[in-house]
Parts: structure tokens; C-alpha cells; sequence
């Protein structure tokens, strides 16, 4: 499919119109103060990945700030492995927040006394209704919500129960702090939502120091205005919350009110991007690890090969609007291939080798070819490849019975060996099985780097040398999932595609590969872009990922 073109809508989206609106204004004292809020309960995915290059380019284009702020209120799901794999893929992606990283558990006293605050002016109260006659009471869409026997309660008594709460004199569940809004209203999330909950467990931050922890939609615009946001950017679902999040800035009267805008969020098909999820891909061993090279996640990616500046890029090709819709992979994809195209050089590997001895070869010492690591780019420089006799070649580039047009090597039949000699199939020698072991050739020693004379030979085909070329594992990936909605699926396990992995070994590939640095990329040529594999590949023991095929396969 085609990339569509650079979009107007990335250079300059709605939310870059609300800014300028802002700047021409005076808002905001000319500031643009943007931030990037993840929980630390999973590592980071492509949808992430479109909320970061938002929030960073805002503060980038306008020359503003974007906080990186830990949205970490929920300490049985957070880890400290998680935030650093989170750092680091901000990092990986090309983007530096602003000073230190943040944490909302920071700002946990702080949020503690604004909510004492909010119970001193009646804006709060402490409910003991059970979390069932909780639901009970909070209505539906077409029906009201009922005010709880509590609600009415003095400041005194809620002032006691909440700094209870705190101290740890009550179990999980025994008393919630809810703010005092409007059990009546159209927006169930006005209905007197809670801000604060039991909870004694230990925080990877705060360790046991609290036994209450705010609730998101309380900790999240509280946040912003103490770091001074101006522009808060988040997903549609939270659109809903967008008058809670008003109410409160409002009722406290904070010094800064952020102005929370939403923007759709990245639906990928063939793909899941939830962070519920992806665990459930990782714990349930569907995959091999958050960064296994088939996962969605940014890690997952990195070692699969993507660039930085290719997921950069995809993001900004899918623009940002207020609809929510699809994107296919193949958009992901062409962006990926883009880029690795201009950055790759270009190497030879045999995926699956069948040996060639070429039995005229009057120099059956090896020589050397010159060939240019990139088509278009000079730069790139050059490399020897050593030729001898002994060749491997793609199994699949031989055909005994050939199909139609089939424009490669057959009995009888003449082929160019990519940047070296014509050769012609002389013998086909076979194992007891009847598989092709060995191909004798014959070879045109005037067509080293000239067309032979008086016939057309149309068929190119790639080669390595079998005594200098190296054994590497080869790993190919398909997409994880054989449907695009996997996550409509009863389970993930029944559309889970069992074909995503294939480990080739034996591969065959040109020696300079085997010095390669983890994380090197390359085009094998004919086959498709690669990636050393950043955990387990070595001199000793080259292993490679396919990133992508050279053609997009969706079609
Ligand atoms: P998930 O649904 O995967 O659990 P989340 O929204 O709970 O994601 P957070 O860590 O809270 O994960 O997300 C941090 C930021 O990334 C939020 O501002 C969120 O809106 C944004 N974000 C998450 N998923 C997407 C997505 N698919 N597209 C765009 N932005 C996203
Ligand atoms: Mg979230």
C-alpha cells in the first residue's frame, strides 16, 4: 500500500490549532508545557509511541517542556523494572524529557492536603457503603444515581475518618473519600466519584509509607497543575472525565488550570495494544519475553529491527485527529521499509543452502569480488567478497521441475550469480531420499562483470562463498495474530498464528556479517531487511531477526 503523503494534518493537527489559538492569545504567559504520563505497569507500545511523539513534538515545535510524569497510584501492578524499560524506550525513540522524570507518588502529601482541603469546604465526605451497594447507588445511564446514607456526614467526622484511613486503622474496602459532586448528573463520572481508597500494600516509591492512594482522574489533574502544564493531551475515552478533571482545578482553585484536550488513540490491526494484554501475551508464554521481536511494544520492535525515526515518522504520517480509527500494518510497515532501505547496507546470506562446486574453475584459490555496500549511496563504501569454486545458493533458487517463468537456475539451464560469473547446470546430485544435495556447474569465464555473448541469460541470483561464509541462526516473524481485531477474539491464544516464528539454522552468510555489532541492520540481498539480535547474537554464534520481507506481503 501507499504511504500517504507527508499529511498537512501532522505538520499542523487540531491541537497545534487550539496552541497557536492559545500563543496568539497570551495564554498561558507564551508557555507550552506539555507532558508524557505513563503508568508503570507494562512496558511501552506503538500507541504510546503515538502520545509520545505528540506530547515531545508539541514541546519540541513550540519550543515548550514535556514532563515525563509516572502515573503511579496503583502499587500492586507498578515495578521499577517497568519504569526503567519505559525511560529507556522514551530514550530509544529520540526524545529527552524535561528535567528529572516525575512520579505522582510525589506528590502524594500534597494531593493528601488538597483533599483535606476538599473535605473543609464540604467538596468531599468519606463513604462506608460497601463497593456493591456502591454500584448500586451510582445509577445508569438512563437512571440517577442514589445519594449515599453518608454523604451528608460532618467535616469533623469526615476529617477523622479520611486521616484513619491514612494511618492505616481501617481494612481494604471499609471507607472510600468521594468527592460531593452530583449523584444526579447525565455524567456518571460526576456521580460523587471516589478520590481516594484503601489500599495497604507497599508502593515501589513510597514503600509502606501510605495505606490510602489517590484515584487516577483526582491524582492525574492534580498533577498537571502542579507541574504547570498548559495543554494536556490524552485519549478520547477520557473525554468523559474531561468535567471532573474541570471540577476539580476549579473547586481547589489551583494556581494552574491545564486544559485537557483528547485526540483518538492508535487502533493497529493484527495487533493488541493494551497493556492488559500484552501481560497477558508475556505470562501466558505466547511470546518470548515484552521485547520478543513479534510483540507491539517498543522494545519489541527495537529488536525487531524498526528505526527510531521509522516509528517517528509512522506516527506522524497517521496524523492526529478526534475520530478513532484503524490503521493497517502495512502502514507501519512501508514506513520501517522506507527508512531501512536508505540506512541499510546491503549483504549476502543463503537462508537455506544447497552447495554449488563449480568444476571449470582453473583458480581453485579463492578470489576476491568488489562489491558496493549500498545501489544508490556511494558513501556507504565498498567491501571484498571472496569467490571460490564451492558456492552455496537458496535452495528455492534451483527448480528440477521449474513452474512457469521461472527465471532461476534449472538442469541445463544458465543463471548469473549476483555480481560474479554466468552459470550453467551441468549435474543434479541427489541423497538417498531423492533431495538435491549439490549442484555441478560450469561457469562462463568472460562474464565477470559483461553480459555473455550471442544468448540472454534474464535470471540473477544471490550466493556465498562456502569457505569463508559463516553458519547463522536465522529468525523469521510473521504477524503474531491471524486476524486484524485480535483483541475481539474469546481468547488471544485461539488467534494467536502459530507460523509467527520460524528458527532457521545452518543459514550460510557472507563472513563480514559475523563481525557485525548487536543491532546492526542490513539488507540480506533478495530476501529482506535484518537485525542482529541484541540478546543472543555473537561472533561465535551469528543470529539475525528478519525484520521485514522486501515487499509488503499484505496484499
Ligand atoms: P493501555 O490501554 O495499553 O493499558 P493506558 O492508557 O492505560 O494504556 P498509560 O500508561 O496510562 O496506558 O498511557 C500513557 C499515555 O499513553 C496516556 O496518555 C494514554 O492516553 C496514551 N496511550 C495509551 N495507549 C494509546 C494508544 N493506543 N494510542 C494513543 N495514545 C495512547
Ligand atoms: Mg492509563
Amino acid at each position: 500500500m501507499n504511504k500517504p503523503p507527508p499529511s498537512a494534518e501532522a505538520a499542523s493537527n487540531f491541537i497545534r490549532n487550539i496552541i497557536d489559538k492559545d500563543l496568539a492569545a497570551g495564554k498561558n504567559e507564551g508557555r507550552v508545557a506539555t507532558r508524557f504520563p505513563p503508568e508503570p505497569n507494562g512496558y511501552l507500545h506503538i500507541g504510546h509511541a503515538k502520545s509520545i511523539c505528540l506530547n515531545f513534538g508539541i514541546a519540541a515545535d513550540y519550543n515548550g517542556t514535556c514532563n515525563l510524569r509516572f502515573d503511579d497510584t496503583n502499587p500492586e501492578k507498578e515495578s521499577v523494572e517497568y519504569m526503567e524499560s519505559i525511560k529507556k524506550d522514551v530514550e530509544w525513540l529520540g526524545y529527552q524529557w524535561h528535567e528529572e522524570e516525575r512520579f505522582a507518588s510525589d506528590y502524594f502529601q500534597q494531593l493528601y492536603d488538597f483533599a483535606v482541603e476538599l473535605i473543609k469546604s464540604g467538596h468531599a465526605y468519606v463513604d462506608s457503603s460497601s463497593a456493591e451497594e456502591m454500584r448500586e447507588m451510582r445509577g445508569s445511564l438512563k437512571e440517577p444515581g442514589v445519594e449515599s446514607p453518608f454523604r451528608n456526614r460532618s467535616v469533623e467526622e469526615n476529617l477523622a475518618l479520611f486521616e484513619a484511613m491514612k494511618n492505616g486503622d481501617h481494612d481494604d474496602g471499609a471507607h472510600v473519600l468521594r468527592a460531593k459532586i452530583d449523584m444526579a448528573s447525565g455524567n456518571i463520572n460526576m456521580r460523587d466519584p471516589a478520590l481516594y481508597r484503601i489500599r495497604k500494600v507497599h508502593h515501589f516509591r513510597t514503600g509502606d509509607a501510605w495505606s490510602i492512594y489517590p484515584m487516577y482522574d483526582y491524582t492525574h489533574c492534580m498533577s498537571d497543575a502542579i507541574e504547570n502544564i498548559t495543554h494536556s493531551l490524552c485519549t478520547l475515552e477520557f473525554e468523559d472525565h474531561r468535567p471532573l478533571y474541570d471540577w476539580v482545578l476549579d473547586t481547589l482553585a489551583t494556581a494552574s488550570h491545564p486544559q485537557q484536550i483528547e485526540f483518538a488513540r492508535l487502533s493497529l490491526e493484527y495487533t493488541v495494544l493494551s497493556k492488559r494484554r500484552l501481560i497477558q501475551l508475556v505470562q501466558e508464554n505466547h511470546v518470548d519475553g515484552w521485547d520478543d521481536p513479534r510483540m507491539p511494544t517498543i522494545s519489541g520492535m527495537r529488536r525487531r529491527g524498526f528505526t527510531p525515526a521509522s516509528i517517528r515518522e509512522f506516527c506522524s504520517a497517521i496524523g492526529i485527529t478526534k475520530k478513532d480509527a484503524w490503521i493497517e500494518m502495512a502502514m507501519l510497515e512501508t514506513c520501517v521499509r522506507d527508512d531501512l532501505n536508505t540506512r541499510s547496507e546491503r549483504r549476502l546470506a543463503v537462508l537455506d543452502p544447497i552447495k554449488v562446486v563449480i568444476t571449470d574453475f582453473e583458480d581453485t584459490t579463492a578470489t576476491t569480488l568488489d562489491f558496493a555496500n549500498h545501489p544508490q549511496n556511494e558513501a556507504m563504501g565498498r567491501r571484498d567478497i571472496s569467490f571460490s569454486p564451492e558456492l552455496y545458493i537458496e535452495r528455492d533458487d534451483f527448480a528440477e521441475d521449474p513452474p512457469p517463468k521461472f527465471q532461476r537456475l534449472v538442469p541445463g539451464g544458465e543463471v548469473r550469480l549476483r555480481g560474479s560469473y554466468v552459470i550453467k547446470c551441468e549435474e543434479v546430485i541427489k541423497d538417498a531420499d531423492g533431495r538435491v544435495t549439490e549442484l555441478r556447474v560450469t561457469h562462463d569465464r568472460h562474464t565477470l562483470g559483461k553480459k555473455p555473448e550471442g544468448r540472454k541469460v534474464k535470471g540473477v541470483i544471490h550466493w556465498v562463498d562456502a569457505a569463508s561464509s559463516v553458519d547463522a541462526e536465522i529468525r523469521l516473524y510473521e504477524p503474531l495474530f491471524s486476524v486484524p481485531d485480535p483483541a475481539s477474539a474469546e481468547t488471544v491464544a485461539s488467534v494467536i498464528n502459530a507460523e509467527s516464528k520460524t528458527v532457521m539454522r545452518g543459514c550460510k552468510v557472507e563472513q563480514a556479517l559475523a563481525n557485525a555489532a548487536p543491532e546492526e541492520r542490513f539488507q540480506f540481498e533478495r530476501i529482506g531487511y535484518f537485525v542482529t539480535d541484541s540478546a543472543d547474537h555473537s561472533r561465535a554464534t551469528p543470529v539475525f531477526n528478519r525484520t521485514l520481507t522486501l515487499r509488503d506481503t499484505w496484499k
